[in-house]
C-alpha cells in the first residue's frame, strides 16, 4: 500500500499523525508528510482510518 499527502489541502490538524503515527508524521512546517513508504501490513488499517478521517481529503491510499 502507498499513501500520499496532499499538503496544499492539508490542515495540520494533526489527526493522521495521532491515528498512524508510523506513517504520518507533522513536518517542520507542520504539514502532514508520509514516512513509511510502501506502508506495512500492520499499518494498512489505521492509513485508511487517517484517509476517511482527514477533514480536507487530504490523505490518499492505494493498494
Ligand atoms: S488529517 Fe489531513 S489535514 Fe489533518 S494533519 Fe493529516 S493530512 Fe493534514
Amino acid at each position: 500500500m502507498k499513501a500520499t499527502v496532499d499538503r496544499d489541502a492539508c490542515i495540520s490538524c494533526g489527526l493522521c499523525e495521532s491515528v498512524c503515527p508510523d506513517v504520518f508524521k507533522l513536518d517542520d512546517e507542520s504539514i502532514s508528510t508520509v514516512i513509511q513508504d510502501p506502508v506495512a501490513a500492520e499499518n494498512e488499517d489505521c492509513a485508511k482510518e487517517a484517509e476517511s478521517g482527514c477533514p480536507t481529503d487530504a490523505i490518499h491510499v492505494e493498494e
